[in-house]
């Protein structure tokens, strides 16, 4: 059997609208220009909330969040504890790659977020974020890191993005170069791969800051450009080979007008309990009062006196009293949990003696989100519902799983580390201008396989399709946990 190379490289956070905008900006963007000529480009679904985490478990498992059972980044326990999920390599569900070195191929896989620590496989692995330090195989591996200076990541993006955005976009741009030049040199010195897998993020931590300003496309052009480097070396890699190249994103984009600050609002409504102090009450009156015409003095206080966020291990909520709060990533969409007696210290009563009561109670906490409209008139809640996560979620058993799934409307984003007494629809933070969305992107191109411009892949609409769509390319039997489409 002839063997065919298939490439498969992930861009974290970009959508189809980021990619054409860019190739309208510039014209040295070849290997983008070049993809959605002679290939196909559309968009891809992620999966709900679509939080980097669970998507890019979807992508390697071929499942959604409710089977692999990561939900997000961080999950909450039952002493109402942010933990982190721990990694997807860790569960029983075997990744794309581990069943293609089953079937005797080779891979190459650099930069895969929620794998860690690297593990042996017929190939070459980098892990990727959020792992505490860098892990590769083999160990040999360590000295082409070292030559290209690969990172994982830059430090901390929102606080350098809040000092110096300039420097920070410079480094973010350096990261990818590295990424770029560390893949080039593993397809050259492993030369007889099949499969290879890489993910760029820091795509993902330019555009929360970029996306929704002006001059966005200036601002990720750098980056852009990278990556444009490394798909051009793809173009030319599997042209020999009859071979395939996918782009595929874990989310999409959209620029931010307004942050609903969520535990701001359980908090005024009565549903969340907090104790605050009078700093909380001189940040609020601050906003209130100057609004987004401070925010970069206000931003830069917040930073000195970051201790009212909710990550911090909730530490202003009182949760002997409150009987709603809102925890995990900030996103367009977030979960909302009732404090019933799955936590240590419920304020709720016994959730089976008490049903109608818990039901009526989230009726009442929906309709009212449901009614909430901003000053402009526009509603601002998009949709509210059960999560689809109620299967035995694998691997983790302290997870308690959120009773609401709240999604803006387009344009707002959610946050839930802020209890504001005063506010609770604010102008975008400094850092945070452009927030995740549903609607990622699919890019594909089939060497000696011309697919007419706009061609939609039917069976590829959503990123649990990617890993059944390559075991398909390489004539595997899709195994059967996987979606079939
Ligand atoms: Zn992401």
């Amino acid at each position: 059997m002839e063997s065919r190379k298939l490439i498969v490289i992930g861009i974290d956070g970009c959508a189809t609208w980021i990619v054409d905008e860019l190739l309208r900006t510039y014209d040295d963007l070849r290997g983008f220009r070049r993809l959605k000529k002679d290939g196909t480009m559309g968009d891809l679904t992620s999966v709900d909330p679509p939080l980097s985490a669970p998507a890019w478990a979807s992508v390697y498992t071929g499942v959604g969040p409710g089977i692999h059972g990561i939900v997000d980044f961080v999950y909450i326990a039952n002493d109402f504890r942010l933990r982190p999920y721990g990694f997807v390599n860790d569960r029983p569900l075997p990744l794309v790659w581990d069943l293609l070195c089953k079937a005797g191929l080779k891979t190459i896989v650099i930069n895969p977020p929620m794998v860690y620590p690297a593990y042996k496989l017929d190939g070459v692995l980098v892990s990727g974020w959020p792992g505490p330090r860098l892990s590769t195989y083999p160990k040999r591996l360590n000295e082409l890191v070292r030559k290209t200076q690969y990172r994982i990541d830059i430090d901390d993006p929102r606080t350098q993005f809040q000092k110096d955005a300039r420097r920070a976009l410079r480094e973010l741009a350096q990261v990818t170069r590295a990424r770029v030049n560390l893949a080039i040199q593993c397809m050259e010195s492993f030369a007889d791969w099949d499969f290879f897998f890489i993910v760029f993020t820091s795509t993902d931590r330019a555009q929360h800051y970029a996306i929704g300003r002006a001059n966005w496309q200036t601002l990720l052009h750098e980056i852009y450009s990278e990556i444009d480097r490394f798909l051009l070396r793809s173009f030319e890699e599997i042209a020999s080979s009859n071979g395939a190249l996918v782009l595929v994103s874990d989310h999409g984009f959209q620029p931010v007008k307004k942050t609903f600050l969520m535990n701001s609002w359980l908090f005024q409504n009565g549903f969340l309990a907090a104790e605050l102090c009078p700093k909380h009450y001189a940040f609020s009156f601050w906003r209130k009062v100057y609004g987004p015409r401070t925010s970069v003095i206000l931003d830069k206080m917040n930073r000195l006196f970051s201790k009212d966020r909710l990550g911090d291990g909730y530490r202003d909520v009182d949760f002997d009293h409150t009987i709603a709060f809102a925890g995990g990533s900030n996103a367009d969409t977030v979960n909302v949990w009732l404090s019933d007696e799955r936590f240590c210290r419920p304020a709720l009563e016994n959730r089976k003696s008490n049903a109608i009561g818990q039901e009526r109670m989230l009726k009442h906490l929906s309709s009212k989100l449901m009614n909430l409209k901003t000053s402009d008139g526009e509603v601002l809640i998009r949709d509210i519902r059960v999560p689809a996560i109620t299967e035995k979620a694998s691997g983790v058993g302290q997870a308690i799983e959120p009773n609401l799934v709240v999604k803006a409307n387009r344009g707002y984003t959610i946050d839930v580390n802020v209890i504001d007494p005063l506010n609770s629809l604010i102008a975008p933070s400094v850092y945070r201008h452009g927030e995740h969305d549903s609607t990622g992107v699919l890019g594909i191109y089939i060497e000696g396989n011309a697919i007419s411009q706009g061609t939609r892949i039917n069976s590829v609409s959503s990123v649990v399709d990617i890993a059944p769509a390559i075991m398909r390319f390489f004539d595997l039997p899709t195994p059967s946990w996987m979606s079939v489409g």
